[in-house]
């Protein structure tokens, strides 16, 4: 490990599975202290428990759609660890690819509101009740943000509007916390993780795991360029170390930095160009 991040804390909204976990163990074998906030005491307990240093991860029960839980998660930061060098805003649901034409109207509205709420709304709270420490210490904002904050059908309508809403949260705060807070992202591609739907989708039991175990040996590869990279979320987290480090890119703010598999640069026939290499 680099070492990158030494006498950093942090706090990772969804801390306690998928990326948001990995990102978080990352931190800490970076050497940061770092509090993971989620919605089940359980979950966070054991992530804490099985970490490699429990004394320096902190959990914290809340949900990313109430700014007073999330205000109380960034004070009891600054209590445990004494500041707040970076927050990591991650917490979101997905929609299944859920396309407008198959859902009611009231289906499309409650599922806007609860997928906007979390995804969208739970970045601006999180920012809001960080800004504050985060100007003390210079410190910044790493957003998770998807291929679907600049691809379609990453996700369904809703989802994708979702991680695009997130791309302009990101540019516009970097703006707005310069020149003290840096506010960068990270685009991830499919990862293996326990990816829920939304409740108003009757969704929240089901989990992105389950499609990838569904994938058997003689399944097509996914239509990206690094058809056979990774989907480890473990594989996904250099970029939130090098954005969180001020000494490592203290000059980039308003960046995302897209960790997919080269979705962006998929072509018309196949997705990749070099299979006979
Ligand atoms: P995950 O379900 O493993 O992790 C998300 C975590 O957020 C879970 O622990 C969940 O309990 C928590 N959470 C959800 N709603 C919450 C709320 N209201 N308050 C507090 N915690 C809440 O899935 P993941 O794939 O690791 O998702 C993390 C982020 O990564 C999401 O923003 C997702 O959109 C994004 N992402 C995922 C993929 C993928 O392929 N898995 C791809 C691109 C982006």
């Amino acid at each position: 490990m680099s070492g990158w991040l030494e006498g950093y804390a942090a706090l990772v909204t969804g801390g306690g599975s998928g990326i948001g976990r990995a990102v978080a163990e990352r931190y800490l074998a970076e050497g940061a202290s770092v509090t993971i906030v989620g919605r089940t005491a359980e979950q966070l307990t054991r992530v804490v428990a099985e970490s490699a240093d429990p004394g320096r991860m902190h959990a914290v029960v809340a949900d990313t759609r109430d700014s007073e839980q999330l205000r109380n998660a960034v004070a009891e930061t600054v209590e445990r660890f004494g500041k707040l060098d970076t927050l990591v805003a991650n917490a979101g649901v997905w929609d299944y690819q859920r396309h407008l034409t198959r859902l009611t109207a009231r289906e499309l509205g409650n599922t806007f509101d609860e997928i906007f709420s979390i995804n969208v709304k739970g970045y601006f709270l999180a920012a809001e009740a960080a800004w504050r420490e985060l100007v003390r210490t210079r410190g910044s904002i790493v957003m998770t943000l998807s291929n679907a904050s600049f691809d379609v059908n990453g996700g369904g309508v809703v989802y994708t509007a979702s991680k695009h809403a997130c791309l302009g949260l990101m540019r516009e705060l970097a703006y707005e916390l310069a020149p003290k807070v840096r506010v960068n992202g990270v685009a991830c591609g499919g990862m293996n993780t326990d990816l829920r739907g939304p409740e108003t989708l009757a969704m929240q039991n089901r989990s992105l795991s389950a499609s990838f175990a569904k994938r058997g040996a003689g399944s097509p590869p996914p239509p990206i360029p690094l058809h056979d990279s990774s989907t480890d979320p473990r594989d996904f987290t250099a970029a939130y170390v090098l954005l969180a480090s001020r000494e490592q890119s203290g000059p980039i703010t308003g960046e995302a930095i897209r960790v997919d598999g080269g979705i962006g640069v998929r072509g018309f026939h196949t997705s990749a160009g070099g299979d006979h290499l």
